[in-house]
């Protein structure tokens, strides 16, 4: 057995070997779910919409309407636009029993109508749409009305992403005394043999009125690092797991080579970030807000939600090694402010050492392989 783990490793290893350690590619900010009027309940166009983000530090933005396809082409951006922000076309195909999937970088409307008495074919039925459309499919809050369980989403074939954080304070990411957090479902998820990664978004609808019970912009977003920012190119690098999610840490290195994973906080970013009136914290379900240190956190988190390791501090690293399925890496920054204690997360995606590292799983993997994994390779476009 002890051997048996060995080759994997290695097979890991070789994998990945140099990556994030040349410096290939860029990292782009983004947000992969918002809305605009045209859904009925919230408050701004889409030029507007577009513009709150280019006006800030995004690279990339998805208009997902509620089941309306939003052409990037008819959106006028200001002539004066940045050129390092596009929009990227997707939908929020919402369906029955509170399922919402964000179509990522889909060429064309994907049906929301199909229904079910087991949700696990409603998700599917978004991601195969999603897929047929060109693009990658995201499963939105799972724990708004805690429509969505681990159960209801391991049957789906293809569905590699979901929200882990949405800014939406009606989402319910932290859990309750009989729910799973989001982080908690993730961990089910990945303990269970699933390849899937994390997201955050901050799901918004309301760019006038500003307050903790409306769905502000700003709460939560993505870094993706690819060699160029088209559409194509971000979906390809969010396929390799060359991505991480945030509420509000910035990371300067996220790399895993020759068996060790590493990550070194951006202190710099995270102090412009965390100055932004927008963030918010967010403390999980069985998390004592006593008990959180102030500062940095950096915890390798393995099969279900395990700490592995942890070290206070802006740098850390962990050497992969045999009996170990998958580990990812939880940074937070806890500070007090006049919110009170505020906590801070940044969620990197899991490196594995089962099967799923055969399918280029983790952070900067082969991206072929995980190309041709997610449902097809991607479109023409
Ligand atoms: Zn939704
Ligand atoms: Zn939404």
């Amino acid at each position: 057995m002890q051997v048996g783990l060995w080759c994997v490793i290695l097979v890991v290893s070789g994998q990945v070997a140099g990556c994030g350690a040349t410096g290939g590619g860029h990292w782009y900010k983004g947000n992969t779910h918002t809305h605009t009027e045209l859904c009925g309940h919230a408050d701004s166009s889409p030029e507007a919409v577009a513009r709150w983000y280019l006006e800030r530090d995004y690279n990339f933005l998805v208009l997902s309407e509620h089941n309306i396809y939003i052409d990037p082409a008819d959106v006028k951006l200001p002539a004066d636009a940045r050129e390092d922000f596009i929009l990227v076309a997707g939908e929020e195909i919402s369906g029955n029993e509170v399922i919402h999937t964000t179509g990522f970088n889909i060429d064309s409307l994907v049906d929301w109508t199909h229904n079910s008495e087991h949700k696990h074919e409603i998700i599917q039925s978004h991601v195969d749409g999603t897929i047929e459309a060109g693009g990658l499919a995201i499963l939105n809050h799972p724990n708004f009305h805690y429509a969505v369980t681990a159960d209801d989403m391991l049957p789906v074939d293809h569905l590699h992403f979901f929200e882990l954080h949405n800014g939406h304070p009606a989402v319910r990411n932290e859990g309750d005394a009989d729910h799973p957090s989001t982080e908690e479902l993730w961990d089910e998820l990945l303990t269970r043999g699933m390849l899937i990664y994390a997201v955050s978004s901050d799901d918004a609808h309301e760019f006038k009125t500003w307050s903790d019970d409306v769905s502000n912009p700003g709460r939560g977003w993505i870094m993706v690092r690819s060699e160029e920012l088209t559409p194509d190119a971000l979906d390809a690098a969010m396929r390799a797991g060359d991505f991480y999610a945030t509420s509000g840490v910035m990371l300067r290195r996220l790399s895993f080579g020759g068996g060790v994973y590493r990550v070194a906080v951006d202190e710099g970013a995270t102090q412009r970030a965390l100055a932004s009136p927008h963030v918010r914290g967010r403390i999980d379900r069985g998390v004592d807000v006593g008990e959180l240190a102030l500062g940095w956190l950096i915890e390798w988190v393995g099969p279900h939600g395990e700490v592995l390791a942890s070290s206070t501090g802006a740098s850390g690293e962990f050497r992969l090694e045999g009996g170990v399925a998958y580990v990812r890496c939880r940074v937070s920054f806890v500070r007090r402010s006049e919110r009170g204690v505020e906590r801070f997360v940044a969620w990197t995606q899991p490196v594995f050492t089962d099967d799923r590292a055969g399918a280029g799983g983790g952070v900067c993997g082969e991206r072929g392989r995980v190309l041709s994994d997610l449902g097809g390779p991607l479109s023409g476009r």
